[in-house]
Parts: C-alpha cells; structure tokens; sequence
C-alpha cells in the first residue's frame, strides 16, 4: 500500500472510530431510502445486528403504534428531497420502547440528484418525561390554585408519580391539624381496601413504615415487608402482603414551618429500595401534596374562623361594612344586610341606606359622612331606621377611616342593632318618669294640703278681719281707727300664711340628707352619663369642663344630682322648645376661693326674660305650659341646706342662660 493509501484508510479509519463512538443513532440510505449503514451505537442501542437493520429492517425496531406515521414522514422526505425529522419509539436493547427524534440530510451530487441519505437519532425520552411531568405538575397547581378538593389534588399527585415511576403505587395520607390522626389516605391504584382502614386511625410509630416516618420526621424504607424485622409483629405487615406489595418507602410531607403534615408511601410489587430517580419524584410529589395540604388546611381554619365571626354577629347582632371613600362602594356584611332588611344580594348605596335612615337622624348622619370623607374619625354614635312598615331601629355605629398604602381611604366599622335594647331603656325610662312625676304629683298632694291646712286659719282670720273693717266702713260714722287695727290683722295675717308657705316649701325638700365628702366631678359626671339618650334624642351636645385638683364637698349625692339633673333637663327644654340651633350645654367647674367651688350649667338657649329672672326661684314660678314652678325653689333649698348658693343670669359663653352653685370645700 502506498503511502498516500495508507494515510487515506487511517484517516478512514478514525472516522469511522468517531461515528462509531458518538452517543446518538448515525446512520445512512442509498437514494431510494433503504438502509445502508448503522454506526455501533444504533446496534448496541436496538441491540440487533447489523444485517438485520440493514434496508427496511430498521423499522423492527419502531413502535408498531408509530411505524405508519412514521413511515408517511419518510415516504414524504424522500419525495421532497428535503431534511426534515420526526418522532418515534425505538426498542432498546433492554426492551425498553423509548422515544427518539430522527433527523435526516439529503446528500447531491454536482447535478443536484439526491445520492445518498444520512441521519441521527437522539434519545428524548427524559426530555419528553420531564415535559410530561411539568405539564402534570402543573396541572396539580392548577388544581391547588382553584381550590379544588383536596382528595382530588393528592389522587392527581399520587398518579402523576405513578406516570414517572410506572413500575410503583403510590399512596399520599395527610394528617390533620395536630398531627395525631390520619384524617384519609388516596391511593389511586391501590383497592379502596388498602387505605379504607386508615382513616381516622391514631398516627403510631410501631404500626406501619407510615407511622414511623411520622412520628421520627423521617424516610422509612421497607425493602420487603415480608423479611423486614422491624414489621414482624405490626399489624401493617399482613395488609401490606395482602394487597400482593412487598417494597414499602414511606417519606413525611412538611409545611413550611417544618412541622409533619402527611406522609407519601409508595410501594412495589417486588422487593426494592428506591432508586435515585425515585428520590427525585417523591421528593417532587411531596412538595407539591405539601402545598395542598398547608393550603387545605389553613382554608379550613380561615372557614372555622369566618363561622365563628359569621356566628358572633349573628349573635351580638352586629354587622360590620368597608366603604371606599374615593368611589362610594360600599360592602355590608350578611348580618349588616340583615340588620337593614336588605335582600342578601341587594348593592349596598348611600341611596338606599338614606331611604331607611330616620329623617330626624339624615342631617347629623350626613354630617358623620363628611367627616370621614375630610379624613376624620366618627365618635361612635347612635342612629336610627325606618322601616317601611314604619317600625323604628336603633343602631349603634362605630367606624374608623384607614388609608390605604396607595393613599386611598376606606371607612371600617361595625353597626350593632340596639332596638332592644334601647327599647328596654325607653320602657325603663318612661316608667321613670311616669314614677317620677306619680311621686311629684303626690308630693304636690300633699304640699297642698298641708298649705291648705296651715293657710287656712290665717285666711279665715283674713277673711273676718275683712268683714270686721267693712263693717266699720259702713256704719254711718266711719271708725278709721278701727279700720287700721283690722287692717294690720289683716297683714300681719297674709304674712303668716306666707311663712306657713315658705315653711312647707322647706320642708319639701329636707328628707334625711345623707352627706359624704364627695367629688363634684364625680357627680356631674353620673348626671351627664344618666341624660345620655336624652341629649341625644334632642340632638343637644354636652361639654363637661372639669376643674382637675378641686377639693371635695360634703353633699348629699342624691339631692345634689337632683338639683344638677333639673338645671340640665331645664337647659333642653329652654333649647327645645324655642328651637335653637345648635343646642350645646357645658358643664364647668371652678374654684371660686379657697374655701368655695361651683358648678356652672350654660347652655345656647334663649336665656331667661330679665323680668323673670327676679322670680326664678319662686315656687310656682313657670314659663312652661305644663311646668310647676318647683324645680328651681327645690333646687334653692336643697343648695341653701348644704350652705350654699345658687342664682341665675343670662351670662352664658353660650349666649343662654347659666345657673351657677356654689358651694362650701371639703377640708376634713
Ligand atoms: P319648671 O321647669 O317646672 O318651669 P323650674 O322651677 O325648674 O320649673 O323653672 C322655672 C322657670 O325658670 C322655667 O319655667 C323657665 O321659664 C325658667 N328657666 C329655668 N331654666 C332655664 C333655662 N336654662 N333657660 C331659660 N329659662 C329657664
């Protein structure tokens, strides 16, 4: 061989060592596509021999499911003369079917006739499992994302492995909330029988593989149930047999917080421990039957949470609402919507909620709303509905306004029905009332009798020193010394039955005061809580000025409160009846020397005529249609009892009238 032939076939030589020895399918066909050559990977691939791949014998090898597609693509190349590929399943030499992309050249020679045909075939097949094993995956997300039950999510996890791993079953039993029962388990391949008995069975680590994984938070492999000592004596061990499965691996599902959840099982017919690809998809099926368990599971607490709220309004009869500021959406809870009579499906707007709200309460309701819409907090308050059917509601309501991280405001609160509440206290308060004015009636009763009984003899005496006089007037020479003797009986008499007046008067207020050293605050503090409703009914504010540091008075509280609840009932009947607006009481108090405090009711009211004022505390003394005249003459002696004073004007901050008492401190 000459030297030139001696280079040429080595150079032959390495390039057939080079096709030989790359990891793909090389092979070649003459121009009408019948096999020509295989380079050794094909054979040791299909492990056939060469001749019998040679021409058409290569398709033995193919898939009998894919042979006529395939078949077709080629008949089409060599039509076209064009490169092109497909896909197909080769047997390998293990008998293995495993999916291969084929990829053919057309070769020309200098006239362009096709010659020859080369081509590779690749193995896909771990490309087109891990394809097909993140279209499943996803699938399964797709599942958790839409909250689909979670015994569908874990059968459709437990057969995505089975698709990866064919040659197991595989088992997934989620544990609940305090990791002591198996709530149920989802096998799909495996008999309804194999994982029935499971559920709701106390997590053990001596009873099964599952159990142990559980309890030591770690894989437990069983590579034959049968010889594997540690199950000898569990009850697992005949259930595992029966259902004809010999490998059991058991692996715990974490949460998040690391916590144990469940655990995946999967089990072989044939002794066997697991391989790498094994590990890879359990460890791969665990996180996602974690996802959906932690998912289910805090589902279930926020579903036990909602029920408890859902409940506890129902309950308290409290509904709680969300109105966005900038757009005026507004959300009502169920029991909100309830609470207003609402259809559950009824779009909640202020339309609507201003129909229901009662007349009197849409002026200062309105002015709640723009307060929230200049960025204020409500105080809570009280408001009412109408009902169509002409029923009255009364409904407590507590909001605060949040801004949102974008700026915007939204208007949370809670609404509470108090109708019965407020019912109650209505009921309460006329019997009160009615109580009080019994007792008032009754004690005029009696004012009036002793009066009359105590007046009587002087007016008697009048009245016949009367006759006396007129009788000397009329004797032909009058006696007007007589006449003035008569008629300073007379005075001397009116001014008798005045004092009988006065005494009674006195008297009417006395009882058996029971006086303790006491804070003022204290006291005006209880009268204004007491008048709560009342000043809400009548839409008067009240302001308390507390002096801090006062020193006590020694006062019957009772008495005391009386005479502050009268100054204030008078302040909201002067507001009420002359209608002004707005009608504001403050309460003060002050020091006045060392040795005197006062208490100091103003209101916005009218004021007091300046020819009344002289007569205020008179007895009797009324401007009132159905008034008595006693409140203020009462209040009189109850403050000139404990020392003190009290007196009226019209010097109001307020521009009303004002009532001041004053009285002596407390030093023991
Ligand atoms: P009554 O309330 O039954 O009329 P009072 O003795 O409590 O009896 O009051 C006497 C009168 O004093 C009232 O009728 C009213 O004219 C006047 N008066 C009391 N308080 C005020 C007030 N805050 N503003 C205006 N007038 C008042």
């Amino acid at each position: 061989m000459s030297g030139a032939e001696q280079t040429l076939s080595a150079s032959q030589r390495d390039l057939r060592l080079t096709i030989d020895t790359i990891p793909a399918l090389v092979w070649s066909t003459g121009a009408d596509g019948s096999v020509d050559f295989v380079n050794q990977h094909y054979l040791d691939y299909v492990g056939l021999p060469s001749e019998q791949l040679m021409e058409w014998g290569w398709t033995t090898a193919i898939h009998p499911d894919d042979l006529s597609g395939l078949a077709a693509i080629w008949r089409s190349l060599l039509a076209s003369g064009k490169s092109g590929e497909a896909e197909a399943r080769f047997r390998r030499a293990d008998g293995e079917y495993r999916w291969l992309l084929l990829r053919a050249n057309p070769l020309h020679d200098s006239n362009g006739n096709i010659v020859k045909w080369y081509g590779l075939n690749t193995d896909i097949e771990d490309r087109r499992r891990a394809e097909v094993h993140l279209a499943g995956e996803k699938h399964v997300l797709e599942m958790i994302a839409c909250g689909r039950p979670l015994r569908d999510i874990l059968t459709a996890s437990c057969k995505l492995f089975e698709e990866a791993a064919s040659d197991c079953f595989c088992g997934i039993y989620p544990i609940d909330g305090r990791g002591k029962i198996f709530e149920f388990g989802v096998a799909p391949s495996l008999p309804a029988s194999y994982t029935a008995p499971i559920e709701g069975v106390q997590v053990d680590s001596d009873d099964s593989p599952r159990g142990q994984s559980i309890s030591e938070k770690t894989q437990v492999i069983a590579e034959d149930i049968e010889s594997d000592p540690r199950w000898m004596q569990a009850p697992c061990r005949a259930h595992v047999l029966d259902h004809g499965l010999r490998a059991v691996w058991s692996t715990p599902i974490c949460s998040r917080e690391e916590s144990v959840i469940g655990t995946i099982c999967v089990y072989q017919q044939r002794p066997g421990i697991p391989s790498s690809h094994h590990q890879e998809i359990i460890a791969h099926i665990a996180q996602l039957a974690s996802i959906a368990i932690e998912r289910s599971q805090s589902e279930d607490v926020l579903k036990r949470s909602q029920f408890y709220l859902t409940q506890g309004q129902r309950i308290s009869l409290t509904g709680t609402f969300a109105w966005d500021v900038a757009t005026d959406e507004i959300a009502f809870s169920g029991e909100l919507k309830r609470i207003w009579e609402f259809e559950p499906n009824t779009v909640v707007t202020f339309a609507l909620l201003r129909e229901r709200t009662h007349p009197e309460d849409l002026r200062r309701t309105g002015a709640y709303l723009e307060q929230v819409r200049a960025g204020f907090d409500n105080p809570d308050y009280e408001m009412r509905l109408s009902m169509p059917d002409g029923r009255i509601k009364y409904l407590w309501v507590c909001a605060r306004v949040v801004k949102q991280e974008d700026g915007r405001l939204e208007c949370l609160g809670a609404i509470q029905d108090i109708t019965r509440r407020r019912l109650a206290e209505d009921a309460r308060d006329t019997i009160r009332s009615e109580l009080a004015h019994v007792g008032r009636v009754a004690s005029l009763g009696a004012l009036t009798a002793s009066i009359a009984h105590e007046v009587n003899q002087p007016l008697a005496s009048i009245v016949t020193s009367s006759e006396t006089a007129l009788r000397w007037l009329n004797q032909p020479e009058s006696n007007f010394e007589k006449v003035q003797q008569v008629l300073k009986r007379i005075v001397n008499d009116a001014r008798r039955a005045a004092d009988v007046i006065d005494r009674v008067r006195t008297m009417a207020s006395k009882g058996t005061p029971r006086q303790a050293e006491t804070e003022l605050a204290d006291i005006i503090t209880e009268c204004a809580a007491s008048l709560y409703h009342e000043f809400q009914s009548k839409n008067v504010s009240n302001s308390l000025y507390l002096a801090p540091d006062l020193p006590k008075v020694m006062v019957d509280r009772t008495q005391l409160q009386q005479v502050i609840v009268n100054l204030l009932i008078n302040a909201v009947q002067a507001m009420t009846t002359s209608d002004v607006a707005p009608r504001n009481i403050a309460i003060r108090t002050q020091q006045v020397d060392a040795q005197t405090v006062c208490c100091i009711v103003e209101d916005s009211g009218p004021g007091i005529d300046a020819e009344h004022l002289p007569r205020l505390f008179d007895s009797f003394f009324t401007t009132k249609e159905t008034g008595m005249g006693l409140g203020l003459p009462i209040a009189r002696s109850i403050i000139e009892a404990h020392n003190g004073v009290i007196r009226a004007d019209n010097k109001s901050t307020l521009g009303g009238a004002r009532l001041i008492i004053e009285l002596p401190a407390s030093f023991s």
